[in-house]
Order: structure tokens, then C-alpha cells, then sequence
């Protein structure tokens, strides 16, 4: 097996792997990026050629810098490629099957002293975990959106995770720009548990018809100096990944009403308007 020091693999170009990849090369590391079909790596690695063209062209990097970052980068459809990496960070759809299944596949494939982590938003990293022979080595990183700009990350003990992984892996954040914060594995951890009612409350507002999207959004902006508005975010987030993650929470707390999903965002899903990554959610916008 290749060495495993200094290498990243991060699972899923979608909205957070590609933001997670970008911020692990930025910082020096040789990253895979991984994905099940070509299109969907290629869409990815789109994403921050563009994210690192804009970056340029406001002049925070240099077309030297965008260019070591862009040879930093390697991408693969083939999960095996991940084995040699010291940290695996999984940003796959938020499906609790897929990623016990992603797990029970690395932890075959990969070093034993590799990291596993998942970047989940809202299920338990313990049952993740159970998935693998060796859970000490797996726990949560979970990411902001989007990652090159959101400086915090909630590393996740699990029920087993050991003292040495959650060292390693604070540390691993730590060494690519980020700022950890070390969380307890319950229900969205801190952030999201806390998000949920933001979002749940401004569907139900909507529901009801006591205001439109748009003001919603202005009032949360200009009178509670949010850089976004509830609406927009969900747009950012997903609605799929937003809806995902309340059901789990609602699931999680034995249907506690505090976290009941809102239909509206259940038939945005059903409807595939999932926000900016289709061009449409409660916003319609230009593909490019
Ligand atoms: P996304 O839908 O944008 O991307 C998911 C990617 O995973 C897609 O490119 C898809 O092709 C790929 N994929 C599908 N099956 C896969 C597999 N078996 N192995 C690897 N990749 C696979 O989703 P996202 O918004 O990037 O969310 C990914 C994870 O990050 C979820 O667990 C989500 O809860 C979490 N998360 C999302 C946000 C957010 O704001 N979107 C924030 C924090 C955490």
C-alpha cells in the first residue's frame, strides 16, 4: 500500500466534496476526488476551476497558486483509488444505506491508520460506523457550505470513535485552514439541530401565507442581518440535502413536532426543484 501521510480523498463532487477538495489542495494536499459517474467528477472539478478562476480574478491567488491547486487535484470513478489517502472525507447524498455501504467498502480498501469521516448533516456518526470493523477510526466532519468560505467544522465523536482519531482528525482541520470545533453525535450536532426552526418556521409562514419568499427573505436580511434569508439558503444548501436532514432530526427526536418537515419542501423534492445545483427552487436561476 502507497503511503498514506499526506493525502486526502473526499467521496461525492457534488456541492460539499468539490468545496472540501478545493480546500484540501489549496492548503498544500495531494486530494482525489471521487465519484460514481465521470459527468458528475467532471461537473466537480468544473465547479472549482471556476471558483479558483473568480479567485483570481478578484486577485486573492495567483494564476501560479490556481494552477498548483488545480496539479493538487486528481479525481477517479474508482473507489479503490482512495486506499492510499491518510483522511477520507465522504460527502455523498445524505442516505443513511449509502453511507453505511461507502463505509463497509472503505474500511476493506483503506490502511487501517486511515481516517474515515463523513460529512453528514444529520445521522448518527455511531451508525455509520457500526459498518466497519474498526469504528475507532471513523467520525464526523462536517462541513459548511460552502466550504472554501466557511471556516467552521463540527468534528462528531462517535460512541466509538477514539481519543487518538478525534486528536488526528482536529488536527487535520486545523492544517487545512479550517477552524474545528468537537461536537457530541446527536441529532444535527449543534448547527443544524439549531438551524432546523429557521427553516421550518419561515415554510410554515409561507404555508400559512403570511408573507411571500421574497419578503420573508428581505425582512431576515435587512432586520435580522442575516447574510441570507432562509429561502436563499435552502436554495444554496439543497432542498433534497435541507429536506433530508429535517426528516432525520424529526426521526431522530421520536417526531417531535419542533422538527416535523414542511410539505412545501417535500414537493420541491418531488418536483426536482432543488435549488441552485437545478437552476430552480424557491429562486430560478441562470444554469451558468
Ligand atoms: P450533492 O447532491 O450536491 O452531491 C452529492 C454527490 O455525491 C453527487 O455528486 C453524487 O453523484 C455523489 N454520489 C452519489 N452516490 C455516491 C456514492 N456512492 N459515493 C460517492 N459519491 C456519490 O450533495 P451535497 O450537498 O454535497 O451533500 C453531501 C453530504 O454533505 C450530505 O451528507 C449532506 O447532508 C452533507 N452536507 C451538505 C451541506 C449543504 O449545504 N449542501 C452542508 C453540510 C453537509
Amino acid at each position: 500500500m502507497s503511503n498514506t501521510s499526506e493525502k486526502i480523498a473526499v467521496l461525492g463532487a457534488g456541492t460539499m466534496g468539490a468545496g472540501i477538495a478545493q480546500v484540501a489542495a489549496h492548503a498544500g494536499f495531494e486530494t482525489i476526488l471521487y465519484d460514481i459517474k465521470q459527468e458528475f467528477v467532471d461537473t466537480g472539478l468544473g465547479r472549482i476551476r471556476s471558483f479558483l478562476g473568480g479567485s483570481r480574478e478578484r486577485g486573492k491567488i495567483s494564476a501560479e497558486q490556481e494552477q498548483q491547486i488545480l496539479e493538487r487535484l486528481r479525481s477517479t470513478t474508482d473507489l479503490a483509488d482512495c486506499a492510499g489517502s491518510a483522511l477520507v472525507i465522504e460527502a455523498a447524498p445524505e442516505k443513511l444505506e449509502l453511507k453505511r455501504d461507502i463505509f463497509k467498502q472503505l474500511d476493506s480498501i483503506c490502511a487501517p491508520e486511515t481516517l474515515l469521516a463523513t460529512n453528514t448533516s444529520s445521522f448518527n456518526v455511531t451508525a455509520i460506523a457500526a459498518s466497519t470493523q474498526h469504528p475507532e477510526r471513523v467520525l464526523g466532519l462536517h462541513f459548511f457550505n460552502p466550504p472554501p468560505l466557511m471556516a467552521l467544522v463540527e468534528v462528531v465523536q462517535g460512541d466509538r470513535t477514539s481519543a487518538a482519531t478525534m486528536e488526528s482528525a482536529t488536527d487535520w482541520m486545523r492544517r487545512i485552514g479550517k477552524t474545528p470545533a468537537r461536537v457530541k453525535d446527536t441529532p444535527g450536532f449543534i448547527v443544524n439541530r439549531i438551524a432546523r426552526p429557521f427553516y421550518n418556521e419561515a415554510l410554515r409562514i409561507l404555508g400559512d401565507g403570511d408573507a411571500a419568499v421574497e419578503t420573508i427573505d428581505r425582512i431576515m436580511k435587512e432586520a435580522g442581518n442575516f447574510r441570507m434569508g432562509p429561502f436563499e439558503l435552502m436554495d444554496l444548501i439543497g432542498n433534497d440535502i435541507n429536506f433530508a436532514a429535517t426528516d432525520s432530526l424529526y426521526q431522530s427526536f421520536f417526531h417531535d413536532p419542533r422538527f416535523r418537515p414542511s410539505p412545501i419542501q417535500q414537493r420541491m423534492v418531488m418536483g426536482g426543484n432543488l435549488g441552485r445545483k437545478t437552476g430552480r427552487g424557491f429562486y430560478v436561476y441562470d444554469k451558468k
